[in-house]
């Protein structure tokens, strides 16, 4: 199983202190084993990151956001295709804040992932319910219709190529982790609600994430967990140190 951190820097950074962060991950990156680093910067800094990242090195690349649509009259847009060229490997869909404050849906979230699979850019998906669902005790379902929604269409063959996040709302910016048997518990479901649709071998393979206020003192409990393979970190990426701890905490 593939074991990935990434960095969400949401609309955080000037240029200048981006290319800094930059350049201190990759100096760093190169103490890191066996684990895929990327890094998801603001969209206005894709091209210039992508000349500054080496090919061949451990950190890669991600988009925050994408279209559907491949090319048009979509003012303020980005396509897949035009992330595909510049070399962007990832991109995040479905992040609760698209959620929230943009008012991404399930259908929304679906159409982006295709677009991005037929461009070749992999989806990290992120899927998670509100506090109010939690205590509901319905977590499971609204997760569960997250998935059955986001990849409604998908081949198995297709999953190959995707990345879940899974990030309780009330977890995200909050300082509030979930524990690591939250966790532990939720991924399970996870692999369990995508093998309804998908091949068992295929879905073992599908690095699920976890998100939400994951910190240098908590990653290594999340990560001993057997079906948590990685962290996806808002606040924490900000800094390489705590970047990088979280990273060594495997
Ligand atoms: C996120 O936004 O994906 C996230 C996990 O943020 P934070 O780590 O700050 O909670």
């Amino acid at each position: 199983m593939r074991k990935i951190v990434a960095g969400n820097w949401k609309m955080n950074l000037l240029h200048k202190e981006a290319v800094q962060l930059l350049e201190q991950l990759l100096n760093e990156s190169t103490q890191i084993e066996g684990v895929d680093l990327i890094i998801a910067p603001p969209a206005l800094y894709l091209a210039d990151f992508a000349a500054r990242i080496p090919a061949d090195g451990r950190v890669k690349l991600s988009a925050q956001n994408v279209y559907f649509q491949p090319s048009g009259a979509f003012t303020g847009e980005v396509s897949a295709p035009m992330l595909a060229a510049l070399g962007v490997a990832y991109c995040i869909v479905g992040h609760s804040e698209r959620r929230s404050y943009f008012g991404e849906t399930n259908f929304d979230v679906n159409q982006k992932i295709k677009a991005l699979l037929d461009a070749g850019v992999c989806p990290i998906v992120c899927v998670g319910e509100r506090l109010e669902e939690r205590y509901k005790n319905v977590h499971v379902e609204v997760v569960a219709q997250q998935l059955e929604e986001a990849f409604d269409g998908l081949s198995s063959a297709d999953m190959a190529h995707v990345v879940v996040a899974y990030e309780p709302v009330w977890a995200i910016g909050t300082g509030q982790t979930a524990t690591s048997e939250q966790a532990q518990e939720m991924h399970a479901e996870i692999r369990h609600a995508l093998n309804i649709n998908f091949n068992e071998s295929v879905v073992n393979e599908i690095p699920v994430l976890y998100g939400g206020s994951c910190n240098a003192a908590n990653a290594a409990e999340l990560f001993a967990q057997p079906d948590v393979n990685g962290g996806l970190v808002g606040g924490a990426s900000l800094k390489a140190s705590d970047f990088m701890a979280i990273a060594r905490s495997f």
